[in-house]
């Protein structure tokens, strides 16, 4: 658990930071967002105590972090940054291995965690012993990100992690990322200006502008009730796409719709849990050149829809 309390921050009497207050449970995903500037960066720097408010108090596991040291503080923390900050100089297995042999492990022990890690984001066991210059952008930022993980800490902090990356192995590594089962006990904070990104990976956001927040909500909050112009203009541009993103079969399936069930169906239909995202149903059926497919509902029966049917609804849950 992280509690942020009316924390503020200014350089030069310039304010970035302006009453900030948010918490995040443990194993919840908050992404702060917000275009460049809108101090983003600063309030995770003061998470870990890289910056210290000139107001207000952060609790971490209950604990008030002004009173505990940061060598101290940053062992519970992994931390990823854009562009992946390796050591050059170092190998891939020394960098992953670093904070292990800082805190005085034993060669096997630190032998035995890097191999884990190297698999864990998927990259091959021989490039342990490459450099990052030897690596591709993505490959250097999974090492990052198993570095942050080395120490197994239960917070994970993360400033535009993918920021680097094109846009496809942005996009996949994104997917990755979000189905990590290594992350899914941890509590993350993730920076980016990405909304795309903010919308895969987080399950709450904080919408930042000019270093006060403008929302904080699940990504459904924000996008169906912003609660303000500047919410609904930050999405716009994106507005399809996100909604297609976070809207799942079960949120628009009818529960009572039988007429669905006498639809003929073939026999290599697709099957998806009712979890899934009408993003990602449409984009399946249009690889597969499929029209048809089965819900698999966790309450009640699993039924036959098609894409047509699946937009249609999409439409008419936004407009409610
Ligand atoms: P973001 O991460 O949203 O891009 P930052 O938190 O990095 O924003 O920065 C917010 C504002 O604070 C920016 O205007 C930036 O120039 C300013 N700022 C950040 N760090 C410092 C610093 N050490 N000294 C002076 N100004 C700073």
């Amino acid at each position: 658990m992280i509690e942020v309390e009316s924390i503020s921050k200014a350089y030069d009497k310039h304010t970035v930071v302006s009453d900030i207050s948010f918490e995040i449970a443990v194993g919840k995903t908050l992404v702060l967002l917000g275009t460049s500037g809108s101090g983003k960066t600063t309030i995770l720097k003061m998470i870990n105590r890289l910056v210290d408010p000139d107001a207000g108090s952060i609790r971490v596991e209950g604990d008030d972090i002004s009173q505990i040291k940061p060598e101290v503080l940053r062992r519970k923390m992994g931390y990823v940054i854009q562009q992946s900050g390796l050591f050059p100089h170092y190998s891939v297995g020394e960098n992953i291995g670093l904070v292990p042999t800082l805190l005085g492990w034993s060669t096997d022990r630190i032998e035995q965690r890097v191999q884990e890690l190297v698999e864990v984001v998927g990259l091959p066991e021989y490039y342990t012993n490459r450099y990052p210059h030897e690596l591709s952008g993505g490959q250097q930022q999974r090492v990052g990100i198993a570095r942050a993980l080395a120490v197994d800490p239960p917070i994970v902090l993360m400033d535009e992690p993918f920021g680097a990356l094109d846009p496809i192995t942005k996009q996949q590594m994104i997917r990755e990322f979000a189905s990590l089962g290594m992350l899914r006990k941890k509590t993350v904070v993730l920076v980016t200006h990405d909304v795309l990104e903010a919308f895969t990976l987080g399950d709450h956001i904080c919408l930042l502008d000019q270093g006060k927040i403008q929302q904080f909500g699940t990504p459904k909050e924000l996008l169906f009730h912003p609660k303000n112009d500047f919410v609904r203009s930050f999405f716009r541009a994106q507005q399809l796409r996100l909604g297609l993103e976070v809207t799942v079969l079960k949120d628009i399936v009818q529960p009572d719709d039988g007429r669905l069930s006498t639809y003929s169906l073939e026999k290599s239909a697709i099957t998806f849990l009712d979890s899934t995202n009408v993003f990602t149903v449409l984009d399946k059926l249009e690889e597969e050149d499929a029209s048809q497919f089965v819900v698999e509902r966790t309450q009640g029966e699993d039924i036959v829809l098609d894409r047509q049917q699946l937009i249609q609804w999409f439409f008419e849950y936004e407009q409610r």
